[in-house]
């Protein structure tokens, strides 16, 4: 799309990522009957228009998807396309490497079906975006926001297909690292964990049963997430630096790696998909909310993925800013009215501080090697098998039903 003339939009969300196309279809109610004007801009190509199909949100990645979430997309009219490819977690695994302890969540102790699913990204990305492609809204793809500036009554976005865009109420949803949030003075604060997430599918020899296995290793985390089939996603926690050697080997090598830190309990780890590395901070936006400007997603708050949390917290805070923004239009308020904003951002605070300190607190907990405290954290779990009100707490944040 290629325009110079200025044009005004209600709502312009930066970033059709897993966030940002969220919230494009979590608006759809107020775009098809309210004539909200909606413009969504995404960077890279998608894949069926592009012969180079990496996109950052929805790469080899697979997301573990909590139950909220899933009542979430259930709502947005998208969870029987998703659940196409979804494998549901029927129960949830954590121990320790070296240590006998370990626990287990079972879904059936909640009266559920399954504690979450696991959808390949890219599957999510497929259902957004064709769900978006039905919606009358202003699509830049790929197209990436070059400037953005605050003005009366909303922001000035200048775009590289040449489009200049007015919004009441700009969504940074970039993940981050574009560099727009610094333009505009929004500070953020950051920690590196030191550590890199590496990523891949791998086959197993023995059905994995809907168990997703959290496997705390001197070394840092790792997670085995049941995918359709004998197949498991994998997320290994490296040392900063300590991943190349990994990613350089050849794929026996790398299994047999994976064989000795994992154990047995899923047979033996036979195909290797495409290997990924992301490098693992906390980082947090200072400012969410600013008059016609909201943060979302990995832009306001990149966790560690240990526990499966950014894109169910992100949800969340989809949903609230859609939830403030239906109350605000009611009253006849801007989208980009500070006190809305304010609202929403009174919602997320709590949900946020909660959980980052639950997946920060892991990997601090787990990553302090002292044996008093692995000892302690050995006899946590098994504590934690045998006290059933405190399991079914862990069970419920797991699910994203617990806030
Ligand atoms: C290894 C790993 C495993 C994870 N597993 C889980 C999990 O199991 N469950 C879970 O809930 N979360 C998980 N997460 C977290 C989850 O992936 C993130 O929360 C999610 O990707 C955030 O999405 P986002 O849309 O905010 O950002 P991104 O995914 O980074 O997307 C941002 C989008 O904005 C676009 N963009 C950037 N700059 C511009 C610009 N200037 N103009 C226009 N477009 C732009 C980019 O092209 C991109 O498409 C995991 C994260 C990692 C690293």
């Amino acid at each position: 799309m290629s325009d110079s003339v200025q044009r005004s939009v209600d709502i312009a969300i930066v970033g059709g990522g897993l966030v940002g196309a969220s919230l494009a279809c979590a608006l759809t109610p107020y775009i098809d009957r309210h004539g909200l004007e909606v413009a969504v801009i995404e960077a890279a190509p998608l894949p069926s228009t592009s012969a180079t199909p990496y996109q950052p949100s929805f790469d080899a990645r697979a997301s573990a998807i909590a139950l909220g979430s899933q009542q979430r997309f259930t709502a947005f009219g998208l969870w029987s396309a998703l659940a196409e490819h979804a494998e549901p977690i029927r129960t949830i695994h954590v121990s320790e490497r070296g240590r006998w302890g370990a626990a287990r969540l079972h879904a059936h102790e909640l009266g559920v079906d399954a504690l979450g699913h696991v959808i390949p990204n890219a599957w999510i990305g497929r259902v957004l975006h064709q769900h978006l492609e039905r919606l009358s809204l202003q699509w830049h793809c790929p197209a990436r926001v070059e400037s953005i500036t605050a003005q009366a009554g909303g922001h000035r976005l200048v775009l590289s297909d040449g489009s200049d865009l007015t919004a009441a109420l700009t969504v940074l949803a970039d993940g981050g690292r574009s560099g727009l949030k610094e333009a505009l003075g929004i500070d953020s604060q950051a920690s590196s964990y030191e550590q890199t997430a590496v990523i891949t599918t791998v086959e197993v020899s023995r059905p994995h049963g809907g168990v997703a296995y959290e496997r705390f290793t001197p070394a840092g985390p790792l997670a085995l997430l049941p995918l359709r089939g004998q197949r498991m996603e994998l997320v290994w926690t490296h040392p900063q630096g300590s991943e190349q050697g990994r990613l350089g080997l050849a794929d026996g090598d790398f299994l047999a790696a994976l064989q000795r830190t994992f154990g047995d309990r899923v047979g033996r780890f036979r195909r290797l998909g495409q290997r990924h590395h992301y490098p693992l901070s906390l980082v947090t936006a200072e400012e969410p909310v600013r008059p016609g400007l909201a943060v979302l997603g990995n832009a306001a708050h990149a966790l560690h993925p240990v526990a499966g949390q950014g894109f169910n917290l992100a949800l969340r805070g989809v949903t609230d800013l859609v939830a403030a923004l239906e109350h605000g239009l009611a009253r006849g308020q801007s989208p980009g009215d500070i006190s809305l904003l304010k609202d929403f951002e009174h919602r997320r605070m709590v949900d946020r501080h909660n959980v980052i300190r639950f997946s920060d607190g892991l990997i601090r907990l787990f990553g302090i090697d002292h044996p008093l405290l692995s000892h302690a954290r050995a006899a946590g779990l098994v504590g934690l098998n045998m006290v059933g009100p405190l399991r079914r707490t862990l069970a419920r944040r797991a699910m994203g039903i617990e806030r």
